[in-house]
Order: C-alpha cells, then structure tokens, then sequence
C-alpha cells in the first residue's frame, strides 16, 4: 500500500485567488475572528516577514507600505472549496481520509515508482483545474513518510509539487538532513528531549532504538520510528469518529453588558447548534454554557461556566434555548463587560436510537423541519424565534474584510460585467 498525503497551499489565501485572481502574485493576508491576527498568508506575505498568529495591529505599517491585502476569513467559502477538493480526490481512491480542512490522505495501489509519480501529478493538475486550487503531493509507505514528502514538496520547488518518499534510496538521502522537528507529531517538547541527546535530523530518529523511543516519548514515539523505518502503524482513518460534543462559541464584535444582550447572544448560538444537531440525525442529553470577559483589556474580570443534564434528549431550537436560557441567568452577574460565550451540548446520541418516550412531539419535530427546510433554501436566519432579537447585534462576530459567499449565497455569487 502506498500512502498520498494532499495539501492545499497557503489554502485560505488560494480560496480567496480563485474568485480574484488580482490577488496572485501579490502579498495576502486572512485574519482570525473578529480580525484579530494573521491565520493565513501568501507566500509573498510570508516574504516580508509576517508571521502566523501575528496580530494585524502589529502590522499596520507592513501593511500600507508594502500594499498587503487583508481579508476576514470566510469560513462558508473554505468549507466548500474543501469540499470540492475532497469530492476530486474520491475520483483517485475510494479510500479518502479528511485529514483537516485542507489535508486528505489517499491510500493507493502500490505502483512501480515513476508511474506513482505521473498518478500524483495527476492529482495535482486534476484539483487545480476542477476547483482552482494548488496543492501539493506526499507519496510514503506510511502515512508519517507521506506526510514528510509533502513537506519536501512545499520545501523545494524543483521538485514539482510531488515529493515521493516511496524510493528507499532518495529517502535515507532525505531524512538525513531533515530537521527532527519535521516530523509529524514531533512538537517543540519532543524536539527539545531528542535534540539534548544529540538526535538532530529524521534519520537519527529513524535509527533510535524503538524500546528507547518509547521511554523517551511513549508509546506514540515508538510508532513514529517505525512509520519511519516503512512499517505502516496508522492506519486510514475512514469514518469520523463518533461526535462527542458539539459547541458554538463566538468573540463578540463588542462589548455586552446587559442581561437582555447575552441572552440574545445564547439564543442565537443555541439556534445554530440546534439547527447542526438535527442535520447530523443527533439528540443532545447534556448542555452547557459558558460567559466571559475578555482576558486582554482592562476593567473586572469574570468568567463562569454551567453544565446540566436536559431533561430529555432533544434537538428542539425552543426546549435548548430556554434550557441555555435558565443557566444563563444562574451565571450572569452585573457590572461586567463580557467578551465571550458560548453553548456547548454533549452527551450526543443518533436520534434514530432514541427511545420513543424521550423523543419530543410530533408537532415540534414537524415545525423544526419546515424552519431548517426554509432556511437551507432561502438562507440562514431567513425563519428564526424571536429570541435571538430583532436590532442591533453588538455580539455577532465582526468580519469587516470578508469576500462574498460565492459559491453557497445566491445573492453573493460572482457578477460578471
Ligand atoms: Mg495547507
């Protein structure tokens, strides 16, 4: 079996250049929440310095100087150009892990090695001509080896967008002048131990005594060395796994203070959760809600959280929202200028397993439907209750430099003129 790792360059920024192609070849920026720092960045943005998880006030400089574009990340747009790249790799394997939102291993047909490369230039050339994505290509006996070449790949250009760590010779060339640290599930701790004991490159790693690799990192250790050495110790992952929990949780765009405004805050988020529920066939059995102040400006400091069970399981926007809304007024108190809350449910089970006596009335159920039917159609919030409020909304998330929806909003589709 050979592993392909797919992973979509600079994915953010190439999201947005496919929609404006003014952006290629030019320094782009994708911010965080509320336009807090730098989550994305072009490879000219990377140029000049600016780092990952740098916040934008920093920049500000940078930015007018060097003509840096900035955009609020557009979370709606990324999930469905994911979706697409994952729906064109299913062409290649019917073997796809989501790995993240812009990473899938592929498991394929063990092939002779240059026929190999040919299928993941194939790849390559196939998902940027059917969603405009760039990526690059990892081949490996293991999915640790895939995940390395993809790494060689972005590394050196020459290589064509395909790194192929299939071959043991050009391996063992490889990994003896890679850094530890490039190593999948090597973090800064673990580099840390490995580098005190004079263990600098991936060979070194490879070649560690698997018992020492296990009392030096644990277990996890032991299985890296061998996924380095081309004994395959993970496998693909194919089906997610079970739910736990299912949260939504926001910065606010500002400041909330009154009672009234966190709980439209909790009964939107509520809605949104409710509205996920039901799409993936769950009932929640617990709930819990959190609010707090914001950590970094000044003023009283206050943060708190609630959980309880529910007294049925339910998926029921009405029964969660007055549910979310008794806890919320066990844990607000006055005076204080909160910055973040949230809803989390777990205890989550398939609704189709629920016994019939906990399952809410038939009339409800039907009512949930028509209003998820309405606003899958017509857009989200198009029907929503009356709890969520009907003016201004200080809590929802600012966005100030976000791109149209334009693949899931008909009225933010690209125009043409
Ligand atoms: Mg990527």
């Amino acid at each position: 079996m050979v592993f392909a790792l797919i992973d979509g360059n600079n994915f953010y920024v190439s999201c947005e250049r496919v929609f404006d192609p003014k952006l290629e070849g030019r320094p782009v920026i994708v911010l965080s929440n509320n336009d807090g720092c730098a989550v994305a960045r072009s490879n000219e943005a990377k140029a000049l310095g600016i780092k990952m998880g740098e916040p934008v006030f920093k920049l500000r400089d940078l930015i007018e100087r060097e003509r840096v574009t900035v955009l609020s990340s557009n979370y709606t747009l990324y999930g469905d150009m994911a979706r697409r790249v994952v729906e064109t790799l299913e062409r290649f394997s019917p073997e796809v892990e989501v790995y993240s939102i812009d990473e899938s291993f592929l498991s394929l047909e063990p092939t002779p090695g240059e026929r190999l490369v040919a299928l993941a230039e194939d790849i390559r050339a196939t998902v940027r001509r059917w969603t405009g994505i760039p990526t690059c290509v990892g081949l490996g006996p293991t999915k640790t080896l895939a995940k390395l070449g993809n790494t060689v790949a972005k590394k050196l250009p020459e290589l064509g967008g395909v790194g192929d760590l299939t071959s043991p010779a050009l391996r063992s060339l490889l990994l003896s002048r890679l850094p530890v640290s490039a190593v999948w599930g090597i973090g800064p701790a673990s580099t840390r131990k490995l580098c005190a004991r004079g263990i600098t490159t991936v060979a070194g790693l490879r070649d560690l005594d698997v018992s020492r690799a296990r009392s030096l990192l644990s277990v996890v250790g032991a299985r890296i060395v061998l996924e380095l050495r081309g004994t395959p110790c993970l496998p693909l992952e194919l089906l997610p796994p079970p739910q736990q929990a299912l949260a939504v949780t926001r910065s606010f765009g500002e400041r909330v203070a009154t009672l009234d405004g966190l709980k439209e805050a909790i009964a939107a988020f509520a809605t949104v959760a409710a509205a996920k529920l039901r799409r993936k066939g769950l009932l929640a059995g617990e709930l819990t809600v959190f609010i707090h102040t914001s950590a970094f400006s000044p003023g009283p400091r206050y943060g708190a959280s609630l959980s309880a069970a529910l007294p049925g399981m339910s998926a029921d926007t009405f029964f969660l929202i007055h549910e979310a809304h008794r806890l919320l007024a066990r844990l607000w108190r006055p005076g204080y200028r909160y910055a973040k809350a949230g809803v989390i449910f777990t205890d989550l089970i398939p609704a189709n397993r629920a016994q019939s006596s906990l399952l809410p009335v038939e009339g409800k159920d039907a009512l949930m439907a028509a209003i998820d039917r309405l606003n899958s159609r017509y857009g989200r919030n198009t029907v929503y209750l009356g709890a969520i409020g009907l003016g201004e909304r200080p809590w929802h998330t600012r966005f100030a430099y976000r791109t149209r929806r334009y693949t899931t909003r008909p009225d933010e589709l690209l125009t043409v003129s």
